[in-house]
């Protein structure tokens, strides 16, 4: 399975299970969608979404294309 890579484009599970969840997604109504800009500490990347950047484990994101 592929790693996460800077310029990937990626998604993260949005938050189905939740009425009037809090958090950035949900708050922001993105898409979930977004492209991995930079390393972050502690196994996270900087990620730009169409809401804005904003720090995900590797875990939490699901490649949709990479580069390599
Ligand atoms: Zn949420």
């Amino acid at each position: 399975m592929k790693e996460v890579d800077v310029g990937d484009l990626v998604r993260v599970p949005l938050c189905t299970d939740v009425i009037d969840c809090g958090c950035f997604f949900c708050s922001g109504d993105s898409n979930g969608i977004g492209f991995v800009l930079s390393p972050a500490e502690l196994n996270m990347w900087y990620v730009m979404f169409d809401i804005g950047e904003w720090k995900c484990y590797d875990h939490e994101l699901e490649i949709i294309s990479g580069n390599a």
